[in-house]
């Protein structure tokens, strides 16, 4: 049985994501979502947030379960027993960094390979940080994140706008 990560922040899960999601779920029996929990990167999301996302969206998908990680993801990868890491590859700049990283996970366990899937073109230009900058200035999000977490990432924003507005009103 072949078993495969896809690791992320998924801060908050994208269509550009799920269309990684599925496209990986048909290559290996299991696909595990490892979402890393390590706060260095500030999510907006909480990990229990942005897996509880995560499961809305995977629920057709049978073979696909989600997880929170820290630390190294090879790690993370050998615990479960994953032999594949998947990533996705938007352009080139995506490709600089996602190299280096992947060559570095294979120095440190040679036996986990990362297999690169491209974005499809429509989704080319789509990353959360693109979603989380639409919403705070209330753009309409909703080509840019699946259906049934809409609700889920525009009441979050606008909980935290009124946060913020509140805080600048102290001032
Ligand atoms: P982001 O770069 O949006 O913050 P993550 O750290 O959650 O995303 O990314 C997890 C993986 O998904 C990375 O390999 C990233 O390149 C990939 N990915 C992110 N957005 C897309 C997209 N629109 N199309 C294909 N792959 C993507």
């Amino acid at each position: 049985m072949t078993i495969g990560i896809y690791p992320g922040s998924f801060d908050p899960v994208t269509l550009g994501h799920l269309d990684i999601i599925k496209r990986s779920s048909k290559i290996v029996d299991k696909l595990i979502i490892g979402v890393l929990s390590n706060s260095a990167k500030r999510p907006m999301f909480s990990a229990e947030e942005r897996v509880h996302m995560l499961e809305l969206v995977i629920g057709d998908i049978g073979n696909a379960t989600v997880q929170t990680f820290d630390g190294l993801t090879v790690e993370f990868a050998r615990s479960l027993g994953a032999t594949v890491m998947f990533r996705g590859l938007r352009a080139v700049t995506d490709f600089e960094y996602e190299i280096q990283i992947a060559q570095t996970n294979h120095a440190l366990s040679p036996d986990i390979d990362t297999v690169f899937l491209t974005t499809s073109v429509k989704y080319s230009y789509l990353s959360s940080s693109i979603v989380k900058e639409v919403a705070s200035y209330e753009g309409n999000i909703a080509k840019f994140v699946p259906e049934i977490i809409l609700p889920l990432v525009t009441s979050k924003i606008k909980s935290l706008r009124s946060v913020n507005n509140g805080n600048r009103q102290k001032q």
